[in-house]
């Protein structure tokens, strides 16, 4: 069981010697993200102790209070965090150092205080394309995406996949707003490639249907077992070679996960692309080699009465 998640008001300092990491989110009661940062750090301790004394917790921060929350992070003895819903784009307008991949996604997921100043970094993209490749067993090189949601994961795995040879890319998101914005900095940067964008109300069946499409859900629409699936046609509709990635691991199976298994294509839920970010973000805060198995394994024990 994990600890409940900490309002921001509710940190205090760590004790000297201590190192905090945490994940930043809003709302963030289904992350497990603290038992994979654990398993792994108590791995690294068992031949540096130092380790021992890294900790990770969740946050439960509204976006108003990101930029102060920032420095009382750091008051209070934090180095390492992660921003999941809704952070991930925002924080561009509180930090001004940021590696060029994450410049390059227009989203950060992961920050870390060195040399006086926080410093942001993505790896959401790096988690999704090799969760992709190697759990869903999908090849990105030439095929057509399509990307269900415009925000922070959906900038991350967009930039990626185009970066991997997708010939074509969709964007279908509920807002115009941010479909927009997040096709004007693909525009920017892929100005040759075959990227699009629509949304869920507006979106024409003929531009979609009969096709094979790699479908990725990057919305939020599926983390409460209620919700509807954000894709508007009926999956059995689409071409035999398509396959569904929920980026959604908890519930383990969304009602898009259901539906595409009606429909008999090939799925997988976000918890391969959860463990590859985390082990990503581990190293860039460590600066060791992280064990993604050990992170794997940690995930799996505690979803496993829903897997
Ligand atoms: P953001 O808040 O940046 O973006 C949320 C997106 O979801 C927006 O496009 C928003 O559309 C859309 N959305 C929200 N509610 C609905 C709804 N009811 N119906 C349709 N669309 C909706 O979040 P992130 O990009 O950070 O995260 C998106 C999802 O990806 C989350 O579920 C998150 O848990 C998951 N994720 C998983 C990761 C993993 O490692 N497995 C890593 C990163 C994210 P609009 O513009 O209209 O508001």
């Amino acid at each position: 069981m994990l600890p409940e998640p900490l309002s921001i008001d509710e940190v205090v300092p760590l004790s000297p010697g201590n190192v905090g990491l945490a994940v930043l989110g809003q709302p963030i009661g289904h992350s497990i993200s603290p038992l994979l940062h654990h398993a792994a750090l108590n791995k690294l301790a068992i031949k540096e102790c130092g380790f021992s004394l890294w900790h990770y917790g969740r946050i439960d921060i509204h976006p108003d209070q990101l930029g102060d929350g920032l420095e009382r992070l750091k008051e209070c003895g934090y180095t390492g965090l992660n921003l999941t819903i809704p952070h991930k784009v925002k924080v561009f307008d509180i930090i001004e150092n940021i590696d060029q991949e994450a410049v390059a996604m227009g989203a950060v997921n992961t920050l870390f205080y060195k040399s006086q100043k926080w410093v942001g970094y993505n790896t959401d993209g790096y988690g999704v394309s090799k969760a992709v490749s190697c759990h869903l067993g999908y090849q990105i090189k030439d095929s057509s995406v399509l990307i269900l949601g415009a925000g922070g994961a959906a900038r991350a795995a967009s930039v990626q996949f185009l970066r991997e040879g997708c010939r074509e890319l969709k964007i279908l998101n509920r807002s115009k707003e941010r479909m927009q914005s997040l096709l004007n900095l693909l525009n920017d940067r892929f100005g040759s490639a075959e990227v699009s964008g629509e949304t869920f109300d507006t979106v024409d069946a003929k531009h979609i249907l009969d096709r094979d499409w790699l479908i990725v859900n990057a919305t939020s629409s599926g983390l409460n077992k209620n919700d509807i699936s954000p894709f508007p046609f009926d999956l059995s509709l689409l071409g035999k070679g398509s396959a569904v990635y929920d980026m959604i691991y908890n519930p383990s199976k969304t009602k898009l996960l259901e539906e595409a298994e009606c429909a008999g294509l090939p799925f997988a839920n976000g918890l391969h692309m959860l463990v590859y970010q985390a082990a990503k973000a581990l190293e860039i805060w460590t600066g060791r080699e992280v064990c993604s198995e050990t992170m794997l394994q940690a995930a799996l024990g505690s979803l496993s009465d829903e897997l």
